[in-house]
């Protein structure tokens, strides 16, 4: 394990968490065509995790949403770099997201897919940092709440290293890196 990590949320628990989050998904969702959108890069372990748990049919696509700025703050714009590659009208989705931290990404994916005429959408994140949001967007279904810490692993990078710790840990010195 690295020195310069704080574990936050070990596997077990993302684990059972996420089950949790599955079966509820699952109930809400009976009866429905659901598509997830899987919000890259962040967002890819844990998508594939919550997939696994739905009991029903579920549908997969992806976006790659991302926000210039330093490498640990968002700017606040956001661009996609790639685009969903099905249409959505008419469909159930939930946008799957690693993190919620402004919530200007979320708030950015949800006006561009309302435009499209979905019959709903939902959100899922396995982290909310709520205490950073400066645009208000609504949370469906949340995995953990963190601090306002930089965190890494499941998924979450710093420069592209990190997202394959199979636990959530907060950067001891987050400024100092
Ligand atoms: P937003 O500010 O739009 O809600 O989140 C934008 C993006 O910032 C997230 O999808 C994620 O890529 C990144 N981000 C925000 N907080 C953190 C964090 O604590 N750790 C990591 N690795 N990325 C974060
Ligand atoms: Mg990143």
């Amino acid at each position: 394990m690295d020195d310069d990590l704080d574990i936050l949320f070990d596997t077990h628990a993302i684990q059972d968490r996420i089950r949790e989050l599955g079966a509820q998904i699952s109930r809400d969702y009976a009866g429905k065509e659901l598509i997830a959108v899987c919000v890259l890069k962040g967002a890819a372990i844990f998508a594939s995790d919550l997939v696994r748990s739905i009991t029903r049919p579920v549908a997969m696509d992806f976006v790659h949403a991302a926000s210039y700025g330093d490498a640990r703050t968002s700017s606040g714009m956001v661009t996609l770099k790639q685009d969903l590659s099905s249409d959505i009208r008419g469909k159930h989705v939930l946008i799957v997201d690693g993190i919620a931290d402004s919530g200007r990404t979320l708030a950015f994916l949800l006006e561009r897919f309302w435009k499209r005429e979905p019959a709903s959408i939902r959100t899922a994140v396995l982290l909310d940092k709520a205490v950073r949001r400066a645009v208000p967007v609504h949370i469906d279904y949340r995995g953990f709440d963190v601090p306002d810490r930089f965190v890494v692993g499941y998924g979450m990078d710093t420069g592209e290293h990190y997202r394959n710790l199979p636990y959530v840990a907060a950067v001891k010195d987050a400024a100092a890196t």
